[in-house]
């Protein structure tokens, strides 16, 4: 089905004024084909289209959204803090109320910096781990997506991968050559590297959970080899905590899986769906930071007030409302639902959740890293998307995403998610 036809001029004008008609690559529907539509309202697990037509949203605006769109208690908060002021450039409550709630919440985190966005929080942790280890080697793997900063759009995953850019045009070969690039979930590759480079090694960033390719997760082990290798030859261990944090544990991957990393990046959930990322750690490898050390970083947004009581806002709710149990439960019924279609259908799909995190790859293979995910029939993929959309059910528009279900969905809800994605997979 078209778009309807205010979205359709909407997105022609945009056009004219905004390459690509977008602000971020992957929101241009690429992977799925066709244009995409404009959003005029948001609230809780629904989303209207600037023509009405109403769907449920799986993308939760790629994550912040824990609670659902326009929770009451995150806007009570913007409000109140925006009467105040909007932005000071001079340290505010806020700020200490949120670093200190990150360091309680994640015990790793000694120390923590406020910055604007995870791409601001990656690339931060990485000149850090630079600077606390004068070397300069950064190692990551094929498929993880760690935001746009140079030394990072090395065979990255996210919008990168859709639009067949992994590795960007302007990011200059000396400093992609810093960047080995490794398979998710290949100790053998690991070892090798580290025996050969071991020493010039900075660091190693890994999303925990990879959820830039799709969602991909550590086979048993995979996690606390990285933890080993990187102590063995002083190397700084980051976690990308930016999609995961907050979001499957109140620690996080490092939680669940009783891994201590020395540094990790947050973002997303923490901004309550105002701009927000942070890095922290250790403290002595925090404090190598300006002012107190020789690693410059700094924001005239960060710690903005409007953000903090957001995030804050957000955080709370969801710790009162104990949350995380409530989104195991109903991503349960979620996978019950898809795994009974799947079955009904005879269909080999591989299905992959964690939590309020899901995704359903259309490959028979099971997926333990990025060449794996690539074995996925996009035709269908993308049939099977349109599908959805039509009959009023948003999915994240390529397949090498994750899904995030909210507080805000309901059983009700996700039985009518399934009527339409059986009907969409029977239409295939
Ligand atoms: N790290 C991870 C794991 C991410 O998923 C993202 C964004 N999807 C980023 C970093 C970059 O965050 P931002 O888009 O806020 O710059």
């Amino acid at each position: 089905m078209p778009n309807g036809p205010l979205s359709t001029k909407l997105f022609e004008l945009a056009k004219q004024y905004i390459p690509g008609g977008v602000n971020s690559p992957v929101r241009a529907f690429r992977n799925v084909g066709g244009d995409p539509f404009f959003v005029r309202r948001a609230k809780g697990c629904r989303i209207w289209d600037v023509d009405g037509r109403e769907m449920i949203d799986f993308v939760g605006t790629w994550g912040p959204a824990i609670l659902g769109h326009a929770p009451v208690s995150v806007i009570e908060a913007i409000h109140t803090a925006a009467k105040d002021g909007v932005s000071f450039g001079i340290p505010n409550p806020y700020e200490v109320d949120m670093a200190r709630t990150i360091c309680e919440w994640v015990p790793s985190v000694k120390k923590v910096r406020l910055v604007s966005s995870g791409t601001e929080a990656t690339m931060s942790a990485i000149r850090l781990a630079r600077g606390f280890t004068g070397r300069s080697r950064l190692v990551k793997f094929d498929g993880c997506y760690h935001g746009h900063s140079d030394s990072l759009l090395v065979a990255a995953g996210s919008g990168a991968l859709t639009h067949g850019h992994p590795d960007s045009a302007g990011v200059p070969a000396a400093f992609a050559e810093l960047t080995s690039v490794l398979p998710f979930n290949d100790e053998a590759a690991l070892e090798e590297l580290f025996e050969a480079k071991g020493h010039e090694i900075a660091a190693l960033i890994v999303e925990p959970y990879p959820a830039n390719a799709g969602l991909i997760l550590p086979k048993p082990g995979f996690l606390q080899k990285l933890r080993d290798i990187t102590t063995k030859y002083g190397a700084v261990l980051i976690f990308d905590e930016v999609m995961t944090g907050f979001r499957l544990a109140k620690g996080g991957v490092q939680e669940l899986e009783g891994i201590t990393p020395d540094l990790t990046c947050f973002g997303k959930v923490i901004g309550g769906g105002l701009p927000v990322g942070a890095f922290g750690g250790r403290a002595d490898i925090m404090d190598y930071l300006a002012p107190l050390g020789p690693v410059y970083q700094a924001g005239t947004l960060s710690g903005n007030p409007l953000a903090m009581a957001a995030g804050l806002a957000q955080l709370r709710e969801l710790d009162r409302q104990q949350g995380f149990a409530y989104l195991e439960e109903i991503g349960q019924v979620m996978e019950e639902a898809v795994l009974d279609v799947l079955k009904r259908k005879g269909l080999g799909y591989r299905w992959y959740r964690k939590g309020s995190m899901f995704c359903l790859f259309f490959t028979e293979t099971e997926v333990h890293h990025l060449q794996d995910a690539k074995t996925a029939d996009l035709v269908s993929f993308r049939k099977f998307f349109h599908h959805c959309l039509d009959h009023g059910v948003y999915f994240a528009p390529s397949q090498f995403e994750t899904g995030f279900i909210s507080m805000a969905h309901a059983k009700a809800d996700m039985e009518r998610t399934a009527e339409v994605a059986a009907a969409a997979l029977s239409a295939l």
